[in-house]
């Protein structure tokens, strides 16, 4: 079979495929602790499921509009008012399958063949492989864990040129976790105002999975001449508990809107009707566990943190947000004579202590692995302990 050149630019996204062999092992038997994926451990609150349950009972069980229903753009809208401080009218909205649904539309609408889209390293997998198919280019601007994932604004004024289209941010950050506070924010849109040409994407999605002591800022926020050219992508998967319902978000200016629209029309045609009204609850209610989540999720990141510290070799920062946590492994495989990088270390982690974990070099960096923690702590008790012993 001859495939197209397109589909052979693009890997499959290893977050999924680590997760799957995983759970397979698991299928067949192993013991396998599986930090793969980051998907919350906890269940859908119940006031939205119920509202879904009420939507399917009320027969909303047909195709919806193409850009989503009416109640959950309006939700979304005033979600966006309320909780960011940004004003955004019907047609500046699109719902679709999941925000990576959004974030393919959105490249699939303004990359050319050719363009070039900054990308800040480690970024989450599949940012790159979207850019590929888009026919883009992807540019990563390095950041590293020395210097806490910070963006040096020189540098990403260095990798500017004509062809230039796209600054990709993601805060919190997948996988690093690190948020960018309105003061980087502010250095970076410094650099984007000059450049007139290219555009900006806010990848959102970790908003409330967030301890840094700033409440949460995006980059209009501290910048709201880039509202034209700044597409926020955002979704309630994360957030709500939502993964399976996939429903994610983009707004920004209407004639990209519209361009996401018409792909959209030609593709999936629209988001799942009883997921839009459940995503329309979650949104339009006080989420009482939203907080217990995330007070859970900062418990386990403060255990798992400590206990990788303890590791000879591992460092392990704390992070701003997010539900993983990034350690080097640097001084561990420099001084390890059988693993020569990261992905030969996930392996081994697999095999020795079978805890279940991503490369760094997945998300464009070496010697780091991701370790999710949307698991109970009783799960990542167990990790810990098997990965101190089959590391010491
Ligand atoms: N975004 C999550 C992760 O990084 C879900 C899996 C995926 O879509 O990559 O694990």
């Amino acid at each position: 079979m001859k495939f197209s050149k397109r589909i052979n630019l693009i890997q499959p996204s290893s977050t999924m495929a680590l997760t799957s062999k995983a759970n397979e092992l698991k299928h067949k038997g192993e013991d396998i602790i599986v930090l793969t994926v980051g998907e919350p451990d906890f269940d859908t609150p119940n006031y939205i499921k119920d509202s879904a349950k009420k939507a399917i009972d009320e027969g909303l069980t047909k195709y919806t509009a193409i850009d989503g229903t009416a109640e959950l753009k309006k939700s979304i809208i005033d979600k966006l008012k309320t909780e960011n401080n940004l004003e955004y009218s019907s047609n500046e909205i699109i719902v679709s399958a999941g925000c990576k649904q959004s974030i393919f539309n959105f490249l699939q609408a303004v990359i050319d063949d050719g363009d070039e889209v900054i990308i800040p390293q480690p970024y989450w997998v599949s940012y790159a492989d979207i850019v590929k198919y888009s026919g883009g280019i992807p540019v990563m601007l390095q950041t590293n864990y020395e210097n806490n994932f910070d963006i040096d604004v020189t540098e990403l004024e260095n990798l500017i040129n004509e062809k230039t289209k796209l600054f990709m941010i993601n805060s919190p950050n997948n996988p690093s976790g690190k948020y960018y506070d309105s003061e980087l924010l502010k250095k970076i849109s410094s650099v984007l105002i000059k450049h007139t040409n290219i555009l900006v994407s806010s990848d959102d999605i970790y908003e409330h999975i967030h301890w840094h002591a700033e409440k949460f800022h995006n980059i209009l926020n501290v910048c709201p001449e880039l509202k034209q050219r700044t597409v926020i992508l955002n979704g309630v998967s994360k957030a709500y508990s939502m993964t399976g319902w996939r429903i994610g978000y983009a707004a920004g200016d209407k004639e990209i809107i519209k361009k996401m629209k018409t792909l959209q029309s030609q593709s999936t045609s629209c988001a799942s009707s009883i997921s839009q009204a459940a995503a329309s609850t979650a949104l339009n209610n006080t989420c009482h566990e939203l907080p217990e989540m995330n007070k859970e999720y900062k418990k386990r990141h403060d255990f798992v943190v400590s206990e990788l510290n303890k590791i000879d070799g591992v460092e392990c920062k704390p992070t701003d947000g997010t539900f993983y946590v990034f350690p080097s492994f640097k001084d561990y495989l420099k001084e390890n004579k059988l693993l020569s990088n990261d992905t030969e270390l996930a392996l081994y982690i697999l095999e020795k202590a079978k805890v279940a974990v991503v490369p760094g070099s997945a998300f464009g960096i070496d010697n780091h692995i991701r370790i999710s923690i949307a698991i109970d702590m009783d799960s990542l008790k167990e990790a810990m302990k098997r990965l101190n012993t089959s590391l010491s």
